[in-house]
């Protein structure tokens, strides 16, 4: 099994050797979309005209100005946000953490839908959880078995409060959980008393533009939304947002103040400059035309190189960063995500995105960010890898 426990943003170091190495392994934005000279000049007008301001410490509200962008993108899923609901972050990954920390209890367990980032079940433990494999069927996660695993686990005396969830294009698989399948789900953490974590960085960027309703939307009393610009404007800002119910509000904007103190004023200024001048449409139709293309280009290169009827299987997926590689017999795929790197390929294996081992067969490759030419190449290169028998 493969049982690297590095933080992933160390994970795409560990396979780039040399200048010649072709990147599927870092789930970065393309950031060739970006207007960079109307951002500066929006940058550089919030320091002159306001830089006592934007340069200090500020409230932990998300910014006045920054409401209304948020409550359109949410609105784009059916969610709903407001000045009341909002707690800011520095991404989602602040967000797991304020979550995991504020909700949950040192020794808890929280089920996981995996395969899971693996930034969201580091942040989990870091915090003390117990993260368990939520049960699935073919469409996705399953409530009747949900339920039977939530009465299994509470009798064996462990408490389990949280659900989470990355339910649109997910990382790393790509899939998206449909709209009934969503309601069943609620239906059952209803009964549970379980709260629903939807973490959905990446729920605009379908290929066609299509959305589908978010968890939130159908009961914002149940579920806990972590929402980021990381994706659909650039991660260097660290910025993002928590919406949350009333009665928990509270207790995770006190642990995001104790976090990090306030959100950047900075930041939150040059995400609310960009929304009143442009709105979100242009740039987001910008990310989902790249990443279309990239996606085509990936999928077409290995159904070239490897076929439909090889060891490994995959589905093209309609919207995100990732495809998901599987192996037909269930062998390990960290010694093939090996002989790749020998061969000047990054990627990354599923034990990563696994929290016993259960997808060890998987191999995540993302498209987001791979120049256009280097992706047939990369992809010939790893196909090199994954026919051959691997020495480990
Ligand atoms: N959740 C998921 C599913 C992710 O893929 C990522 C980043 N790759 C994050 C959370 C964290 O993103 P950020 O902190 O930049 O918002």
């Amino acid at each position: 099994m493969w049982t690297d426990t590095r933080p992933p943003a160390e994970m795409p170091k560990l396979f780039e050797r040399g200048t010649d190495v072709i990147s599927l392994a870092g789930g970065l934005p393309d950031l060739d979309v970006l207007p960079l000279a109307e951002i500066s000049a929006q940058l550089a007008g919030l320091v002159r005209l306001g830089g006592k301001l934007a340069l200090q410490y500020t409230t932990p509200h998300v910014a006045k100005a920054l409401v209304p962008a948020v409550a359109d993108l949410m609105a784009r899923e059916d969610g709903h946000a407001d000045a009341g609901n909002l707690i800011p972050t520095s991404g989602s990954q602040m967000g797991l953490t304020a979550v995991a920390l504020a909700l949950g209890s040192p020794g808890d367990t929280i089920l996981v839908q995996t395969p899971a980032y693996p930034g969201a079940t580091a942040a989990f433990r870091t915090a003390g959880l117990l993260p368990h494999a939520a049960a699935e069927d073919a469409d996705g996660l399953d409530p009747q078995q949900l339920r039977r695993d939530v009465a299994a686990l509470r009798a064996a005396g462990h408490t389990v409060r949280l659900l989470y969830t990355n339910p649109t294009f997910q990382n790393p698989t790509g899939a998206t959980l449909a709209v009934p399948r969503r309601t069943e789900i609620l239906a059952a953490c209803r009964e549970l008393d379980l709260l629903l974590v939807e973490d959905n960085p990446y729920g605009l960027l379908g290929f066609d533009g299509t959305t589908t309703t978010l968890f939130q939307a159908l009961d914002p009393q149940q579920v806990v939304y972590l929402g980021t610009f990381s994706k659909i404007f650039a991660p260097g800002l660290r910025s993002g947002w928590i919406a949350a119910p009333e009665h928990l509000r509270y207790d995770l904007a006190r642990v995001a103040e104790i976090i990090s103190l306030s959100p950047s004023a900075l930041a939150q200024g040059a995400l609310a400059a960009h929304y009143a001048r442009s709105g979100w449409t242009d740039l987001i139709d910008r990310y989902r035309d790249s990443y279309r293309e990239r996606c085509a280009l990936m999928a077409d290169a290995l159904d070239a190189e490897l076929g439909a009827d090889g060891p490994w299987q995959w589905q093209r997926p309609d919207g995100g960063f990732y495809l998901w590689l599987r192996h037909r017999d269930r062998a390990d795929a960290g010694p093939y995500a090996l002989a790749a790197a020998a061969r000047g390929v990054s990627v990354v294996p599923g034990g990563h995105f696994s929290i016993d081992g259960e997808h060890a067969d998987g191999l995540r490759l993302c498209f987001s960010n791979v120049p256009r030419k280097k992706i047939t190449e990369g992809i010939g290169r790893l196909a090199a890898a994954l026919t051959e028998t691997p020495s480990a």
